[in-house]
């Protein structure tokens, strides 16, 4: 049976997407890979589909290795709709669930197995991959979240490391590993702790063409992001991610005040609580859930609307990874961030005060670099993220710079006086000082400190009086992103030079900067209230639309009943078709996205009912 039947008959798909169908095949011909690709790209099926083909060619079982203890019931419960015998392993099971799930997998009536890493390299599931590998019925191992095995990717999972155990004892069963971290430190790193240095890589383009990338510089952040909310996704399901855990709390609770459906989410919370949250932001509509990056690995909510940091991310993959978790569904979404200069500091601060080696926090530095670079950058946002992942674009018509171009300033002059008030101050009393108090002495403004350290009498006191202090910020920001400002956060921050510095101050090196929105004056635009009405994604007229009320309302009592996320039932996308097509009967339903043999045969009847209905 060709794979492309599978694809259609399974999962109810009409085409592979990019490089899916080249890694199935090499899989079913028993391969080794490692796929890159971006987070919403479509890995599932590529382990998916080879697992269902390997196991209707009598080679047996598939293990999933998945750090998503929390997500795996709804995993193995979408794969259950499709019509797929899965199961999973994991702690959540007593002993006795456990034990049934082992004896059917011994007789060959699983095709997916998912597990944690530490449940696999214990002796008792050794043991049984053992008597199934003896018997030929070991057909693969699917590792998914592969960067959990590297140091340098942003989930180090030590629990990962044992997983080399596979290649050695099982020999000759393929293995392939998948992530949505793409950077050649990280990439190599699981090639080499996972032994993979033979399989094929396959790497897709980082690419998520329907994601629009905004990046604003912070003033009142908590407004700026109410105000994103409000004209911009009313009624939406979406992430906000921020830096503390106290600040989640805090958010949230704005939120909820501004009488927006948030909830909490970070490793302080009780488990229970934790999985209560995730749980109802998987399964009803338009929750906002503000969370610490311990939120959102593995989450498949196909129809999450927006991302938004209010803190700075750590670095590109971080951003990218969060980031990712909008649109999967493929329909518009947008990834806004707040950055300001605290957030600078705050993470150089982060980085120094590590117990890393110097190694280590020489590359978190870097990282947090091109990250600020990507901030202040005024050209084309995905231009410079895919550059990242070392793909050449055009720009991309989708991002804030591409859509509203920034007004250009040039801000050499404005940094080489700052450079030179930390060169003079150096030089008069070999102290140094932090931000505010450099800019003050630039513009000219008498403080007490100015008056305490006799920095009034400084040669460059007041030579900048006629930039504003949002402007030296700005100056001073992207100083610090070149490099040629650094903040040392083990006296004070005050602010140091570094090697970089002189060719700013010679004139050498152009600073340009963006101008701040306010000054600019940019009117954001303002979109209607949606209110109640339902929002489909595809244009409908008013009775389609009213075919896809009855429709969502139809799906949430399934899900209710099978306490699985609605998603799993059918995609916003596939019911939105099926209300336009208007189908009367089981042939009017051939063909639409998503409805593979096993739903047409479990939900056609019902379907045919509600629309029959309206
Ligand atoms: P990833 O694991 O790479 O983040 P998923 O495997 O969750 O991405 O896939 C993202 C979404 O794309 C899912 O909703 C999935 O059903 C859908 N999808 C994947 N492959 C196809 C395809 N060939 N055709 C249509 N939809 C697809
Ligand atoms: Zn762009």
């Amino acid at each position: 049976m060709s794979h492309q039947h599978i694809l259609s008959e399974v999962f109810g798909y009409a085409e592979f997407r990019g490089p899916q169908q080249a890694i199935v095949e090499h899989m079913v011909r028993g391969h080794d890979a490692l796929v890159l690709m971006p987070t919403g790209g479509g890995k599932s099926l590529c382990y998916q589909i080879p697992a269902i083909a390997r196991q209707r060619a009598g080679q047996g079982v598939t293990i999933v290795v998945s750090p998503l203890i929390a997500l795996m019931h709804d995993q193995v419960g979408a794969l259950h709709e499709a019509g797929v015998a899965a199961a999973f392993l994991n702690s959540t099971l007593s002993s006795d669930e456990a034990y049934q799930v082992e004896q059917r997998m011994l007789r060959g009536d699983i095709t997916m197995l998912y597990a944690a890493p530490e449940r696999l390299t214990t002796p008792r599931f050794l043991a049984l991959l053992d008597s199934l590998f003896a018997n030929g019925k070991l057909s693969m191992f699917a590792i998914d979240e592969a960067h959990c095995v590297s140091q340098w990717g942003h989930d180090f999972r030590p629990e990962y490391r044992a997983l080399t155990v596979l290649h050695e004892r099982f020999a000759g069963v393929p293995r392939m590993a998948l992530t949505a971290t793409a950077d050649a430190l990280t990439r190599d790193d699981i090639l080499e702790r996972l032994q993979l240095e033979n399989a094929r890589a396959f790497v897709s383009s980082f690419d998520r063409p329907n994601i629009r990338y905004t990046i604003v510089e912070k003033r009142d952040s908590t407004q700026q992001l109410l105000r994103f909310i409000e004209r911009e996704h009313e009624g939406d399901a979406g992430i906000v991610y921020c830096q503390s855990r106290r600040k989640v709390e805090d958010m949230a609770q704005t939120l909820v005040d501004a009488g927006i459906n948030a909830l909490p989410y970070h490793a302080g919370l009780d488990n229970k609580i934790r999985q209560k949250h995730q749980d109802r932001f998987l399964r009803e509509e338009g929750i906002v859930m503000v969370a610490t990056i311990a939120f959102g690995m593995g989450i498949d909510k196909p129809d999450v609307r927006f991302v938004a940091h209010i803190d700075m991310p750590k670095n590109i993959e971080g951003y990218y990874q969060e980031t990712g978790r909008g649109g999967r569904d493929g329909l518009p979404a947008d990834a806004w961030m707040g950055y300001g200069l605290q957030d600078v500091v705050n993470q150089r601060r982060m980085i120094d005060e590590s117990p890393a080696s110097e190694e280590f926090k020489q590359v978190m530095r870097g990282k947090l670099d091109a990250l600020l670079g990507l901030a202040e950058a005024t050209d084309c946002r995905r231009v410079r993220l895919l550059s990242y992942f070392g793909e050449q674009s055009e720009p991309c018509g989708n991002c804030d710079n591409c859509l509203h171009p920034p007004a250009i300033w040039d801000g050499t002059d404005a940094a080489r006086k700052l450079l030179s008030t930390i060169y003079r101050i150096q030089q008069m009393s070999a102290m140094s000082f932090g931000a505010g108090h450099i800019m003050d002495i630039v513009r000219g403004k008498t403080t007490d400190k100015t008056t305490q350290y006799g920095h009034g009498a400084l040669s460059t006191f007041g030579v900048g009086a006629e930039f504003s202090e949002l402007q030296l910020r700005g100056v001073l920001r992207q100083l610090i992103a070149m490099s040629a400002v650094r903040v040392d956060s083990q006296a004070f921050n005050t602010l140091q030079l570094t090697e970089q510095s002189r060719a700013v101050l010679r004139g050498e090196v152009q600073v340009q900067l963006r101008e701040s929105a306010a000054e600019s004056g940019r009117k954001p635009k303002r979109s209607a209230r949606l209110g109640t009405v339902v929002k489909a994604p595809i244009a409908l007229d008013s009775d389609a639309l009213l075919r896809y009320s009855a429709l969502k309302a139809w799906r949430a009592e399934v899900a209710r009943e099978h306490n699985l996320p609605a998603y799993v039932i059918f995609h916003d996308a596939t019911l939105a078709a099926i209300a336009q097509r208007a189908p009367r009967s089981l042939d009017d339903l051939q063909g639409i996205s998503g409805i593979g043999t096993k739903k047409l045969e479990a939900y056609a009847h019902e379907v045919l009912r509600v629309v029959s209905l309206t």
